[in-house]
């Protein structure tokens, strides 16, 4: 398969949440090991991620841009949450039924590992998503500044179970 991975933020001024951890940090290992990890099984793998922008909605359409250019077959934009350091958990968010098949391997696959299932949901919402002609799907890995996610949180992990959930 022909995937597109979009490492969320890492794009000044797109900068993403900062908890425990920072997103951009979070993105950008998990992103990475995603990328290596579909290469090992013999997928082509185009990074959407920008690395500088005029603003985010510049950095925004620069992913959506680079996508639409390559026709794949799969867009993946990797993010992590933050709220009120309470809330937990993995939600996926995809806008096709076929996109919303692919967000509901990945969130059965990531809460094998113990993170909460906060179920796939509606991407109306995301530029990235709407905007993208490929099938298309966002994960909110878990949450940057709840404790228990990231007591919790291996990036090796994660990485593992999303590609799992792409794959098979
Ligand atoms: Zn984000």
């Amino acid at each position: 398969m022909k995937f597109n991975i979009d490492i969320g933020h890492n794009c000044p001024p797109d900068g993403g949440a900062v908890g425990i951890r920072a997103e951009n940090h979070l993105t950008m290992e998990v992103g990475k090991l995603v990328i290596q990890k579909l290469e090992a099984l013999g997928h082509t793998v185009i990074n959407c991620t920008p690395t500088k922008a005029t603003s985010v909605r510049d950095s925004l359409q620069q992913r959506v841009k680079k996508s639409n250019a390559v026709k794949a077959d799969l867009f993946v934009s990797i993010h992590f949450n933050a709220f009120n350091g309470q809330a937990h958990g993995t939600e996926v968010f995809a806008i096709s039924q076929a996109g919303k098949k692919y967000a509901q391997n990945v969130l059965n696959q990531i809460c094998s590992l113990g993170f909460f299932n906060r179920k796939v949901k509606n991407g109306l919402k995301y530029f990235v998503l709407r905007n993208t002609k490929a099938v298309a799907i966002l994960i909110e890995c878990c949450f940057c500044d709840s404790k228990r996610d990231m007591d919790m949180y291996d990036a090796e992990k994660m990485a593992t179970a999303i590609v799992e959930g792409l794959t098979k």
